[in-house]
């Protein structure tokens, strides 16, 4: 039998940028709302750790005062540049417009958390609850622990619950697609050579396309270091992630004397990226999906945590005009995918469309995005996507 049941208007599920960022967006609204995740915070995420501009400039909107603590926060880097190497060649820039960050997730995820906490009085936050229930009935939500038997129903559910989402797998039957997921392994190296102030390296190789390996400094002479793949080549070609991450940085001469000194901080560690190349239903009655739950992540770079954040609070204005009417229909609901569709779908589709030509020829990831800004070309390439 199930325990007592708590209403919310909304429960968030997952308190990562997805899910935190809802609750910053929702800060006004005076909607009662749940936000629950499985770990105690401060805690580890699988991630290289760069926050891209875009990322920095939609907080800021929501939480200066984060923005200010990140940036008084001592073990971080300023972004400015990434150096793109291809198959060792001589590199090429990418020059950063907007404020950029490599910061530990670790850092970064638990300030998310303590603003979201500090600027939304009607926040309940509940950690170390692991969602593993979910039950629709006629006029709400509810979510669950099966083992401590706590059960909390709400108007509209967010699943923020990341890339292996219980929540989307019951709510969408959502499958892992190998063609649209990657993997990718990190490691903390401390004294790497060679690494620039205000720069990120991305290296890309032939034999590993589409993918890359990368060094990310994160401060106090430390970098994120990491490799990725997508899943569907990774199990094809029969690669092992982390012994190819270690045999690209022996086995190249350049990185192996940069790497002489570098002593690993911990393990190697890696988990799946769910990629926006792939179209998923975002939403139904009572519920929406945000984050990598909804498979937002950019093909071409990986970089999921702008999309987390966006769609966190693109979300924030759907469930907020719902309760207006009190209808959380999937008609009404429905407006959250074309706002999110305005907002990214673009983009992604681009992203798609390089990821799709990456596989076969290195050097579209350099050109590619020019070529793209032609729209003639971009609605014959949809052709074959
Ligand atoms: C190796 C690697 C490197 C990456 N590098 C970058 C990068 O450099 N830059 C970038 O922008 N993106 C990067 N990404 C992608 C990025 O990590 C994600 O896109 C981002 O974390 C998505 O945020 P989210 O809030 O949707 O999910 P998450 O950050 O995964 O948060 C989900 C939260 O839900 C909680 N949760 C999960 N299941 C449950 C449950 N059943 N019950 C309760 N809580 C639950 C988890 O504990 C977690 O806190 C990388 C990913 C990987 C794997």
């Amino acid at each position: 039998m199930m325990g007592s049941v708590g209403h919310f208007d909304v429960i968030i599920v997952g308190a990562g940028p997805a899910g935190t960022s809802c609750a910053l967006a929702l800060k006004d609204s005076k909607l009662n709302i749940l936000l629950v995740d499985k770990e105690e915070f401060p805690r580890d995420k699988i991630c290289g750790d760069a926050i891209a501009g875009r990322s920095i400039k939609n907080l800021y909107k929501y939480a200066p005062e984060l923005i200010d603590e990140i940036r008084s926060f001592e073990m971080k880097e300023l972004i400015s540049t990434t150096r793109i190497f291809i198959n060792n060649k001589k590199p090429f820039n990418i020059y950063w417009k907007n404020e950029s960050y490599c910061i530990k997730r670790y850092v970064f995820d638990a300030l998310l958390l303590k603003h979201a906490i500090k600027s939304n009085r009607t926040l309940t936050v509940k950690t170390n609850f692991k969602v593993d229930d979910v039950i629709k009935e006629v006029s709400k939500i509810l979510v669950g622990n099966k083992k401590s038997n706590n059960y909390y129903s709400a108007n509209i559910l967010v699943a923020a619950d990341g890339s292996q989402s219980f929540l989307a797998k019951r709510l969408i039957n959502l499958k892992i697609d190998h063609s649209n997921f990657s993997a990718a392994i990190r490691a903390y190296y401390s004294n790497v050579d060679g690494i620039m102030p205000n720069q990120t390296e991305i290296h890309i190789y032939k034999k590993h396309m589409p993918g890359y390996f990368w060094i990310f400094p994160v401060g106090n002479n430390t970098a994120n270091v990491g490799f990725g793949m997508l899943s569907k080549d990774i199990s094809k070609r029969r690669i092992n992630l982390k012994q190819s991450l270690t045999q690209i940085i022996s086995q190249n001469r350049q990185l192996n004397r940069r790497f002489h000194r570098a002593k690993i901080e911990g393990n190697i560690e890696g988990f799946g990226l769910a990629l926006g190349s792939r179209k998923i239903e975002l939403y139904g009655t009572n519920f929406l999906l945000v984050g990598d739950a909804a498979s937002l992540i950019d093909p071409k770079s990986g970089d999921g945590i702008s999309n987390a954040i966006e769609s966190g609070i693109i979300s924030a204005t759907t469930i907020v005009n719902a309760h207006k009417i009190n209808n959380f229909s999937e008609e009404i609901l429905k407006n959250y995918k074309i706002d999110l569709d305005k907002k990214i779908g673009k983009e992604l589709l681009t992203s798609t469309i390089i990821l799709r030509l990456g596989t076969y020829l290195p050097f579209v990831f350099a050109i590619i995005p020019i070529l793209m800004r032609r729209k003639w070309l971009l609605n014959f390439a949809k052709r074959f996507l």
